[in-house]
């Protein structure tokens, strides 16, 4: 807890100098962090590859994202807008940083969740506190050493715990905003801790991305993509693909080339070539794999994995359940596993409806040859992004926000700079504003 208190007032200290800065000497730093990152990739690689599992090639290619995200908001702007310019007023709207950001991330990309959260904080002029998972501290740790060397001494701030500080942050009176990705239920807990002292909240929840495969779809060509993002970082990735929606003329083939994906993924040690899958970063996760293993016995037809694989280790073999429904667990609730339900569908409408009734809605995916039919049903998902012929296509320049419970707020794009910023009216008479007759006060 004094530790917390001390990184706090180190990045409240920091504040009056680095939001003194202008956006262009903010920009340098960021450069400077992007190049410091990209130097030191494959020691900040090792550190997520041990902490999460996630097989090596894949942690790099994430912090390179980390650092593209650097370079793209140094690139970014929020110049004043002159909203009225008149003989009566001048009217200027401008923007000015919000004070100590707090991000706290939750264990499955390190990188990847503080790119939406740390760039965007740093060039609108706020410092951060940063605080990871519990079970994942060590590569974040590694990061904020890495910055330390080329910010200013308190600008960024990294605590670890043992999961028992995120109330305490978001609580704390010396943070002005609370960024915050992680599950639906502890994202209720942030925005209720925040409501006392007002403080912003942006939230990016859980989801349980659905995949419509509509009838003209190329099972073949889809299958290897589908099976991706369902099985990549072993089902950790909150727009994962989480269940796959496919019409009855389509099922059995789909099925099939999924189950023999799915067989030949090689699971392992991610500090080893050619591993491509790794296993669940903790136990809790483990034990909710295990439970949806079950679920899947009784509700569906496994055809690929259904099991743990024992030894050391949280590895679960990628799984295809086919002959499942709506109602059960595995499709209604986010697995967080390497465990993909099938759906059959009939009726396209009643699936739209019956998709928009979950909770969630982050992300959607829908897979046609034909772009205008796909586009259409696209339009009446009720979620965050929509991704047509492919799944979790993320990057800083594009908006990102979650509907319903899978978020509050927007991160990456302008949409998302915005968010670390108060907006300000600046509001001048002009030439020919006369207190005149016009007010019953003068004299
Ligand atoms: P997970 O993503 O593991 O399901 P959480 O959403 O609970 O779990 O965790 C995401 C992040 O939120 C972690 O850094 C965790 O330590 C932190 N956290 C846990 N409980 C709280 C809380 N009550 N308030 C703020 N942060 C919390």
């Amino acid at each position: 807890m004094q530790q917390l208190d001390a990184a706090v007032n180190a990045a409240n200290d920091a504040f009056t100098a680095w939001s003194a800065l202008s956006w262009d000497e903010r920009s340098q730093y960021l450069l400077r962090g992007a190049v410091v990152i990209e130097q030191n990739i494959d020691s900040l690689a090792y550190w997520e590859t041990r902490e999460g599992g996630l097989p090596i090639e894949f942690a790099k290619a994430e912090i390179g994202a980390f650092s593209l995200a650097c370079r793209y908001f140094a690139g970014l702007r929020l110049p004043e807008e002159i909203v009225e310019d008149s003989a009566t007023r001048r009217v200027r709207v401008i923007r000015r940083p919000l004070g100590v950001v707090a991000a706290i991330t939750p264990w499955n990309f390190p990188f990847d969740v503080l790119s939406l959260k740390l760039p965007a904080a740093l060039i609108a002029g706020n410092t951060m506190v940063v605080k990871p998972a519990g079970t994942t501290p060590l590569a974040t740790l590694q990061l904020g050493r890495l910055l330390a060397t080329v910010l200013p001494p308190g600008v960024v701030n990294v605590i670890s715990d043992a999961n028992d500080l995120g109330e305490a942050l978001t609580q704390h009176p010396g943070v002005r905003k609370i960024s915050f990705t992680g599950s639906t239920a502890t994202g209720q807990c942030v925005m209720k801790n925040a409501a006392d002292s007002l403080k912003r909240v942006t939230l990016e929840l859980g989801g349980n991305d659905p995949a419509i495969v509509l009838d003209d779809a190329n099972a073949r060509e889809i299958a290897p993509d589908l099976a991706f993002w369902a099985f990549f970082h072993a089902g950790q990735v909150c727009v994962g693909l989480k269940r796959l929606y496919v019409p009855a003329a389509l099922y059995d083939e789909l099925c099939d080339e999924l189950a023999a994906i799915a067989r030949a993924i090689k699971v392992g040690n991610g500090m080893e070539a050619g591993v491509q899958m790794g296993p669940l970063q903790n136990r809790k996760q483990y034990e909710r794999a295990k439970l949806f293993l079950s679920d899947a016995e009784c509700d569906g037809t496994i055809i690929a994995g259904g099991n743990i694989i024992e030894g050391p280790g949280f590895f679960v073999q990628p799984t295809v359940v086919r002959d499942i429904e709506d109602g059960s667990p595995l499709v209604d609730e986010e697995q967080f596993a390497p465990i993909l339900p099938v759906v059959k569908y009939r009726d396209l409408d009643e699936l739209i409806r019956q998709i928009n009734q979950s909770p969630y809605g982050l992300g959607a995916s829908v897979w046609s040859r034909d772009l205008a039919r796909a586009t259409a049903v696209a339009e009446r998902l009720n979620c965050g992004t929509v991704w047509i012929n492919k799944h979790c296509d993320v990057a800083p320049h594009i908006p990102f926000a979650g509907a319903k419970s899978s978020g509050v707020g927007v991160e990456f794009g302008e949409a998302g700079l915005l968010e670390f910023t108060q907006l300000q009216v600046i509001n001048v008479p002009g030439p020919s504003a006369v207190s005149g007759p016009s007010n019953p006060f003068a004299h």
